[in-house]
């Protein structure tokens, strides 16, 4: 159970004084949460940057361009002359050194009356232009009393805002939450914070959402470093917990006599690569280790990880055991399902798929024969984390494209059988500083070499207004018997304007190549992308095109061209794993990103890069450096799991004490129940890290 003195802190924002339902709803919007959003979700939006009012200039002193307070008296009113309502209402103001004019388009005269009553002095803060050699300031952003001026900040936080939601109304629900803020134990080492001089956990909140000094919210400052080494070290801790408890010895050993594996390997099409090889040995080793085994599979879009999986299943069932491989969408456990049956040929390895659309009687029946311990392998997606599954005996998790997974989700899987081995494979290629942040403390193998025969793929980067030349040598190389794809973009947020996209490349595409071109997104039912991807496979259809759906392991090796639409709107990870899909049959293929200019200096740099190479962990370390900050560790978008306070350009560096403190913390008091455990709980708690906690319990 949390801690009753968590509670204010996971209200709802609803409940903030001057937060109704319509503003929840922008925030919920705003903050991207789950559920409805909490008042810990909004501290947790840190400011985008600041505005600084400090410089208190006379009048002859202040410069153009400056953001300034001054002190004037308001001297008189200028409202727009009658029948000119487009002229701005214009208000004369002074002090000792010189004049000022404040400038209002579309004012509210009775307001601005009221704002600035002749003869009085006024405290205004705002830009300060030149128009035609006068000194003016237009719509000021404050015009106070000196009552007021007293407790108006003079730094102020700026945060990313949504439609309908400004700052403004951010900072005012941030005021209201910060007031909510308990006192809370300390959960960090004394000696941390006394030698960084951190501040407690509250104050740094305060000091970053209500800055006096521009260190109060530097990445680097006290206040922001010590917000995001709780982050750090709440997700480090989590891993860690997980880890531990998943290396319990589990006193089995998941790996036979091998004969499985000769056998599969002996039906193979191809020879193994040396990285194919060195990494199964590696994972067979863990299997036959007392402990579970935790590793990561590394491998490029196309080196070839699938077959490599297949043999720690086959190890598996040399002793009878079960496995279990989830993929992050339907499309993709289909295609693990039929490449896994083709490679398992003669090996009398029983298959079987489960999805959401298995039903009824169908369903009924994998599931018993799971039960029964007659089907070696499953395939599946989310699916086969649902109660109704049972093993008779799990001896093997493998979960493609892990970072789509919460680590809970892990646990689901790992639950379901005695000590289950987890291999967890991702194709994007991630940078080692990152691996750490997101697995913790995972041993890893990695695919790099790419399997033989395989040819570079030959990129361009084509403006759209040539899109006829490029739809021309399309054409030809359809009549050169190739297949194509075509990439269509996220145009925004939703799937439905995405499919308007595709659809309408379909439908001019098809006027000139008729029934070549066929057409899959991702709101199509699942029966009919199945259809659709199969009649690509066979080769009836020879131009697809399509939206990001077939970004993920999708296998056509005979598909030589792809054109990615409106390439500038990818963010160089999902266009690397685009073009992996091609590049992986005898034919040298061909990438055309084709981009609608002008291209911002960001998005050239990408493309050019993806012009460069094919190594995906130059382009993972080059992604890296062009990601602006916050995007890295940050969005849903790039599919990561969130960090809403660290980022790593700036906090990188306090990762590997994160890392020694959790351990250290699940050496000494892996329960948690020291006084300074117990206070970390609240930590887990707070950063949404409490799955966690069940484990500690649990063991
Ligand atoms: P990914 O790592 O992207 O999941 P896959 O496992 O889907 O890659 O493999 C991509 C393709 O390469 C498949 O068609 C697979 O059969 C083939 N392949 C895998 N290993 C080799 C190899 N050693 N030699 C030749 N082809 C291979
Ligand atoms: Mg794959």
């Amino acid at each position: 159970m949390r801690p009753t003195r968590l509670d204010p802190l996971f209200a709802p924002i609803g409940t903030l004084k001057g937060v109704g339902p319509k503003l929840e709803a922008l925030f919920a919007r705003l903050l991207d949460t789950d559920g409805p959003p909490r008042v810990a979700d909004l501290l947790f939006h840190l400011p985008s940057g600041l505005i600084d009012r400090r410089a208190r200039p006379t009048l002859a002193e202040a410069q153009a361009g400056q953001i300034v307070t001054v002190e004037v008296s308001i001297d008189r009113h200028r409202p727009a002359p009658p029948g000119k309502s487009r002229a701005p209402y214009r208000v004369q103001c002074s002090d000792h050194t010189g004049d000022l004019t404040l400038v209002w388009f579309h004012a509210h005269r009775a307001r601005i009356e009221e704002l600035c009553p002749v003869g009085e002095t006024r405290i205004v803060s705002g830009t300060i232009e030149l128009f035609d050699g006068m000194r003016q300031m237009v719509h000021p952003d404050r015009v106070v009393t000196a009552e007021q001026f007293a407790t108006m900040p003079l730094i102020e936080p700026v945060y990313p805002m949504t439609e309908g939601l400004g700052s403004a109304l951010i900072r005012r629900a941030g005021d209201a939450a910060l007031a909510r803020l308990p006192k809370l134990p300390e959960w960090q080492d004394r000696h941390l914070i006394d030698r960084r001089a951190w501040p407690d956990f509250g104050t740094a909140l305060r000091s970053v959402h209500a800055p006096r000094d521009l260190d109060d919210f530097a990445p680097e400052g006290p206040a922001w470093s010590r917000l995001a080494y709780d982050e750090l070290l709440a997700n480090q801790l989590a891993l860690g917990l997980v880890r531990a408890n998943l290396r319990r010895p589990a006193g089995r050993r998941n790996v036979g006599d091998g004969t499985v594996r000769a056998r599969i390997e002996a039906g193979l099409p191809f020879e193994l690569t040396g990285s194919q090889r060195r990494a199964a040995a590696e994972i067979a080793s863990d299997m036959s280790a007392e402990t579970r085994m935790l590793r990561l599979l590394q491998g490029d879009v196309g080196s070839g990880k699938t077959v490599v999986a297949l043999m720690a299943c086959a190890a598996a069932a040399e002793v009878g055991r079960q496995s279990a491989l989830m993929a992050p969408t339907e499309i993709l456990a289909r295609q693990h399902a039929k490449t896994l049956t083709a490679l398992t040929g003669q090996s009398g390895l029983e298959i079987a798929i489960l999805t959401g659309r298995e039903k009824g009687q169908e369903r009924a029946r994998i599931l018993a024969r799971l039960e029964s311990g007659e089907i070696a392998i499953v395939v599946g997606t989310h699916a086969l984390f649902q109660d109704s599954v049972r093993f008779r005996d799990l001896g093997l998790a493998v979960i493609d494209e892990q970072h789509r997974f919460g680590v809970h989700q892990r646990l689901a899987l790992a639950a379901k059988g005695e000590a289950v081995d987890l291999l967890v494979m991702t194709a994007t290629p991630i940078p080692r500083t990152l691996v750490l942040t997101y697995f913790g403390d995972m041993d890893s193998s990695q695919l790099t070499e790419k399997p033989a025969g395989r040819k570079p793929v030959d990129t361009r980067i084509i403006a759209l207004d040539r899109l006829a030349e490029v739809v021309d040598g399309i054409g030809r190389a359809l009549d050169a018997g190739r297949q194509v794809y075509w990439v269509c973009p996220l145009v925004a947020e939703s799937e439905e304007t995405d499919m308007a996209a595709a659809e309408e490349r379909f439908a001019t595409l098809g006027q000139r190549f008729g029934d070549k071109v066929d057409l899959i997104h991702g709101q199509m039912k699942g029966a009919d992308k199945d259809a659709a991807m199969l009649r690509f496979q066979r080769g009836d259809s020879r131009l697809l095109v399509a939206t990001t759906v077939i970004e993920v392991g999708v296998d056509v090796p005979q598909a030589s061209v792809m054109v990615i639409d409106h390439a500038e709107r990818f963010g160089l990870a999902q266009l690397h794993q685009l073009r992996g899909r091609i590049g992986r049959g005898e034919t040298a293929s061909t990438c055309i990103l084709l981009y609608k200019g002008p291209l911002g200096e960001v998005a050239r740099k990408r493309l050019d890069i993806m012009r460069e190479t094919e190594d995906g962990f130059r382009i993972a370390e080059e992604d890296l450096k062009l990601r602006g900050e916050g995007d890295v560790l940050g969005t849903k978008q790039s599919g990561m799991p969130g960090f809403r306070l660290a980022r790593l350009e700036h906090h990188g560096g306090l990762l590997e004490t994160a890392r020694n403190d959790a351990k250290l913390v699940i050496e000494t008091d892996p329960k948690l129940t020291t006084e300074r455990g117990e206070a970390l709980r609240d930590l887990l708690y707070l950063f949404g890290r409490d799955e966690a906690i069940r484990l500690v319990k649990a063991g």
